[in-house]
């Protein structure tokens, strides 16, 4: 896998407003918000996209999910959040390392756009 600015927010490279990190997992503010909540949460261990995954990042795709509902919650979004994993350019996935969108503070429209 090529490196990608996610891994270099993760080594500190890049500045990020980092709202949570443990040691599978590392959480930041989107640079171009779409909603007023809207956080990117990445495995530390570089995925390019989720159809990439195996049965061996199945641990971390779980904590991810954990993880994910548990931010929003901090956040103050219990009620209402949406998760968006965007996989592969046609779908709109433009940075090579699996991400979760965590957004949440307005109205969400079904289906999804
Ligand atoms: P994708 O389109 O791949 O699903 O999502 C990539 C996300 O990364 C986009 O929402 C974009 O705004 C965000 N992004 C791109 N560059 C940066 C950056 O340098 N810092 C942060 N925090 N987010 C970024």
């Amino acid at each position: 896998m090529t490196d990608t600015l996610f891994s270099k927010i993760i080594r500190r490279e890049i500045p990020a407003d980092i709202v949570y990190e443990d040691d599978l997992c590392l959480a930041f503010r989107d640079i171009d918000p779409q909603a007023p909540l809207h956080i990117l949460l990445i495995p530390k261990q570089p995925i390019v996209k989720i159809a990439d995954a195996t049965e061996s990042n199945q641990s971390v795709l779980g904590h991810l999910l954990l993880k994910a509902g548990e931010i929003a919650k901090e956040q103050g979004y219990a009620d209402a959040f949406r998760l968006v994993i965007n996989n592969g350019e046609g779908a709109g996935q433009t940075v090579f390392h699996l991400h979760i969108h965590i957004l949440a503070g307005r109205a969400f429209s079904w289906p999804a756009g």
